[in-house]
């Protein structure tokens, strides 16, 4: 049974990171950076219970999106004059361990098969059943380098493709990356580092009455876990309603010239890499405002995801504290 996400206290930004994905999986995915025992992995395991449904094509093995690219087996069904059916499937978090295999995250080819029947065989990996959902890695930090080499890959074209003598196989892989880790045990790659669209810090609570709360939860759930979920049941189901109502507004919502404004006015005067950044605070504050159901981003929309936009993205060791850059940070959001 997974803790309810509703009912774990605090760490607000950590649990907004992850609203605003599902809202907007464009936003490119949340990493989380904390000391052991703040919840992290527990937050995003109990996402999974407020993401919503999306259309898929029937039966396919990879959760084709009808309007968008298609695998090379729906490819062929198509050619084939085969109907496309539609089904609704609901979203997923899928966990990407430690130690896994390239075979596992890719796919395999079955050559043997190939050869004897003359027909293809592919075995799905993690990629296939990542494609359109959440992929999570706790402890990102310590996966091995060619693993995610093979995620920067297909994250960049939105495509895994995978070949082996002769027979090639491809399916979209487009994933909403979320990773999880403890800074104190490495640091992560640049490059990778920058593929998060959002990134939060999370503490322990040092409040009493907070802590008093998260012990008393966390008995009560282990105790009676299933007085526990009906209890939160209708503060999930509310959740889960305005996140559905806030994917459906979001097409809605305008982002006024002066909007852009702030936002350049603000990235300029920092040192970052590139315009990733710039993008993500626009879509950030954008979905934030559908899940405020409101039609016009505001620049207090600006201030409240900028600092998670913009934090990982600061040259000069921006982990580590006090850092010119996050205090510039900081001050900037304060003349906003
Ligand atoms: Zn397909």
């Amino acid at each position: 049974m997974i803790f309810p996400f509703t009912a774990i206290v605090d760490q607000e930004e950590m649990k907004l990171g992850l609203i605003l994905n599902v809202i907007d999986p464009s936003i490119g995915g949340l990493l989380i950076m904390g000391e052991k025992g703040t919840a992290k992995s527990t937050t995003v395991r109990a996402l999974a219970d407020l993401l919503p449904e999306i259309e898929v094509i029937k039966g396919c093995r990879f959760n084709c999106d009808p309007n968008g690219f298609l695998c090379i087996e729906c490819l062929e069904k198509k050619k084939n004059g085969e109907p496309l059916e539609v089904e609704k499937k609901k979203m997923k978090v899928i966990e990407l361990p430690l130690g896994v295999t390239e075979d596992r995250v890719v796919g395999t080819i079955d050559i043997e098969y190939a050869i004897s029947y003359g027909k293809r065989h592919f075995e799905p990996g993690l990629l296939a059943q990542a494609n359109r959902n959440f992929l999570y890695i706790d402890e990102v930090n310590l996966l091995e380098d060619h693993i995610v080499d093979l995620l920067l890959d297909s994250a960049a074209m939105g495509v895994n493709r995978v070949e082996r003598e002769g027979i090639s196989f491809f399916h979209p892989a487009k994933f909403i990356l979320v990773g999880s880790m403890n800074p104190e045990e490495g640091e992560l790659r640049p490059q990778f580092l920058d593929r998060f669209g959002l990134c939060v810090e999370v503490r322990a609570l040092i409040d009493k009455n907070l802590r008093k709360e998260i012990l008393k939860r966390k008995i009560e759930f282990d105790s009676y876990p299933e007085k526990f979920l009906e209890k939160w049941k209708s503060e999930q189901e509310k959740l889960r309603e305005k996140i559905i109502k806030a994917k459906e507004f979001l097409p809605r919502v305008e982002i006024p010239e002066e909007i852009y404004e702030t936002v350049v006015t603000l990235t300029s005067q920092l040192s970052l890499d590139g315009h990733r950044g710039d993008i993500v605070i626009l879509k950030a504050a954008k979905a934030y405002a559908a899940f405020e159901q409101r039609e016009v981003v505001k620049k207090e929309d600006i201030k409240k995801v900028a600092f998670f936009s913009l934090r990982h993205r600061l040259k000069r060791a921006p982990f580590e504290e006090p850092e010119s850059e996050v205090k510039k940070l900081y001050e900037l959001l304060s003349t906003l």
